[in-house]
């Protein structure tokens, strides 16, 4: 789960690490009100959507006013904030953030994640701030520090010194970033979390060292242990598939191709898109139903997946073990009714009930591209989008 910006930076506060202070405004008049609140001759005003590159799309910018505030806030709020991390679409704004302004003198990169080759949580940093990331790993990875934590003995002084002066920072700074990094990791540990991005982290000019941008991801798994975590949730900022498919417990992630696929098993998910693009295409999703999926399980899911109209057809690839062919092709059937299924359905299925699942489906009048295995299957759903299939 991700959260917003201002929220972040709240949850960081509260581990004792240094932000500058704002105030989240949801309308033009609540932001001057907000500017007028923080007391200082500049503010900044930063959109707030679950994407970075704000900066770049024209989402953050220096006011010195409360009706300059009110004038920008008007601007953003309302409106899709297009940057190259929203995609073409953009992202609607909600809120944007009124934050007392800071004189940065440099700006400095830093990350923690959870790496899984070393097995611990590891610090990112580079002196290329404001930058992004991926791009300074692409061309000048030398200018990247790498440093994991040790679970059992945690963040020690050492660590902290060398990436402060990897950084260059020097005196009373380093001694900042101690407790700044210190008080990330416990963020970090506390909560679950699973990203903090601190881009820019940044020098002022009267040399204090602070957190300018904050992202946090968390671990969805451990949300339930965090009820202060889980009331930051934006239901806005998440694919309206994914937060349906969640209701019905479906594992569903969205991906940008054209052949919606509806399979049970993770693992039979994954081979699944794998051969359609095997054969020259490419999947709309990952969907598992479960294992023990029912009918509405199934019809919901056939649902989310023709809600997403670049879907040009379905594949379903089901092998029944636990999960009845029978009733597979019954909450096929219920939903292809309810939805009126105007899209090439190509049905593989095998297993338990196979034979009954078959008929149902015969019997429903319903058009049905029946595929003998996997391959077949994959290899008519990609016809049936009017490519060749390959290989
Ligand atoms: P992002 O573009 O979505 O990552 O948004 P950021 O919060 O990183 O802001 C983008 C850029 O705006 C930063 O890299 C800074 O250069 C600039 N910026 C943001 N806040 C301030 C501020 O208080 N003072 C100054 N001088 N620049 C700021
Ligand atoms: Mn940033």
């Amino acid at each position: 789960m991700n959260i917003h910006e201002f929220q972040a930076k709240q949850v960081l506060a509260r581990f004792g690490a240094p932000v500058p202070k704002g105030h989240p405004a949801s309308t033009p008049e609540e932001a001057a009100k907000a500017f007028e609140a923080l007391g200082q001759p500049k503010a900044v005003i930063k959109a707030q959507i679950h994407a970075g590159g704000r900066g770049k799309a024209g989402g953050v910018k220096l006011v010195s006013s409360a009706a300059e505030a009110r004038d920008f806030a008007a601007k953003l709020l309302g409106k899709p904030l297009v940057t190259h991390q929203t995609g073409p679409q953009g992202r609607v704004v909600r809120r944007v953030y009124v934050e007392q302004a800071s004189e940065v003198a440099r700006e400095l990169y830093l990350g923690m994640v959870v790496d899984r080759k070393a097995r611990s949580v590891a610090v990112i940093a580079s002196t290329e701030g404001g930058m992004e990331i991926e791009e300074v790993a692409a061309k000048t990875p030398d200018r990247i520090l790498t440093e994991p934590i040790d679970p059992v003995i945690g963040l020690a002084g050492f660590q902290a010194r060398k990436i402060a002066f990897a950084l260059g920072l020097r005196d009373k700074q380093v001694g900042q970033f101690g407790a700044l990094l210190g008080a990330l990791y416990k963020a970090f540990l506390e909560t679950d979390a699973s990203l903090i991005e601190i881009n820019p982290l940044v020098v002022t000019k009267d040399g204090s060292v602070i957190c300018l941008d904050a992202k946090m991801s968390f671990d969805d798994n451990g949300l339930f242990r965090h009820a202060d975590i889980r009331e930051l949730r934006d239901p806005n900022e998440e694919d309206p598939a994914e937060t349906e498919a969640s209701k019905y417990d479906l594992s569903y992630v969205h991906l940008d191709g054209n052949i919606g696929c509806m399979v049970n098993g993770a693992g039979l998910a994954m081979a699944t898109m794998d051969i359609v693009k095997y054969y020259g295409a490419e999947p709309a999703n990952f969907l598992d139903v479960g294992g023990g999926a029912n009918s509405q399980k199934v019809a919901a899911a056939f649902r989310i997946l023709l809600s997403d109209d670049r879907v040009k057809a379905v594949l379903i690839n089901i092998f029944g073990g636990i999960m009845l062919c029978d009733v597979l092709a019954q909450g096929v059937v219920d939903a292809a009714r309810e939805v009126k299924l105007s899209v090439p359905l190509v049905v593989r299925m095998e297993g338990t009930n196979v034979d009954k699942g078959k008929q149902i489906l015969k019997d429903s009048g319903i058009k049905v591209i029946a595929a003998s295995d996997m391959a077949d299957a994959a290899r008519r759903v990609v016809e049936a989008i009017g490519h060749r299939a390959q290989a």
